[in-house]
């Protein structure tokens, strides 16, 4: 199964055709991969996983000078799938739209635009809740990812929905503490040693850890602005799209990692399929919402 996922990473595209795994009846073996589902199937997965689906989200950018444009996608789809056979969910194909416009310089990299990018995420979901989904976690692998969807979360509440979003959330200070004691380097967050480590766990002939140290992964300080935020930040600090160093991956430390992330995220499927406070609240807001002058003071 690892192996079939990790080869599916851009089935979503169209490239890989595999043979299909044989479709069970029996419903605790049904697949929990969307696209692999038969039509009768899918209506017992929707049952079985209480209307839950994982989207896995991540973009088609440069990482660093040694790593596929898909890692992102690969990574995400690698920890939903996990987490799904830890607890039934269903995992929809990879998102890769998403804002990723700070290396449209950089080639390969997949930039819509943001109105694109907003009506795909909105009709993705409409498009699951149409199919029986109500609850839908977004399981992200890109960074540049983090502000939009959070954003795309608060604007739930714009119009009423008869489904909840939920951006995964994950935290674990004891995997950090470990990790950090692993590293040989001390500074990332693009195509770093940890994200390189991870990808080299699941597809290490897409690691070309020879290429790594051909680019500078530091930190350019070509921007100062004191109290100030702007879009150009990225591009000061990492014109390379690298941040880190990705020479050394370990295996120690991307299992570590994707049991960590797949663990807590089967814990929150697990919570939502008995957990109706946020859709209840959401209902709830929705209707006062008609009537804010009804709502006591
Ligand atoms: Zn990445």
């Amino acid at each position: 199964m690892k192996l079939k996922h990790a080869i599916f990473a851009l089935s979503f595209l169209g490239i890989f055709s595999l043979p299909l795994l044989s479709q069970k009846s029996d419903s605790d073996e049904l697949p929990y991969l969307w696209n692999e589902l038969s039509a009768p199937d899918f209506v017992k997965a929707v049952e079985l996983s209480d209307g839950i689906c994982l989207l896995p989200a991540g973009i088609i950018e440069k990482h660093g000078p040694h790593l596929p444009l898909s890692t992102d996608l690969i990574l995400s789809r690698e920890i939903a799938s996990r987490a799904a056979e830890l607890e039934y969910a269903l995992v929809y194909p990879e998102f890769y739209f998403g804002q990723i416009y700070e290396a449209k310089h950089q080639p390969g990299t997949v930039a819509y635009s943001p109105e694109l990018v907003w009506k795909m995420l909105e009709e993705t979901c409409e498009e699951m809740s149409r199919n029986g989904i109500k609850k839908i976690i977004i399981v992200n692998g890109h960074g540049g990812n983090n502000n939009l969807f959070a954003y795309f979360c608060q604007a739930q509440l714009a119009k009423r929905k008869d489904y909840v979003v939920v951006f995964f959330q994950p935290d674990d200070k004891q995997l950090d503490a470990e990790v950090t004691k692993l590293r040989t380097t001390d500074y990332g967050g693009h195509a770093d040693e940890e994200e390189t480590s991870m990808l080299y766990t699941i597809r290490p002939d897409l690691v070309h850890t020879d290429q790594a140290t051909s680019q500078s992964g530091r930190d350019q300080l070509r921007l100062n602005i004191p109290y100030g935020y702007t879009g150009i930040w990225w591009y000061a600090s990492f014109p390379n799209h690298y941040a880190g160093d990705g020479s050394s991956p370990n295996k120690t430390i991307g299992e570590m990692i994707f049991k960590s992330r797949a663990e807590q995220l089967a814990e929150l499927v697990k919570f939502l399929k008995t957990d109706d406070s946020a859709s209840k609240l959401q209902k709830q807001f929705y209707q006062q919402t008609d009537n804010p002058l009804e709502t006591e003071q």
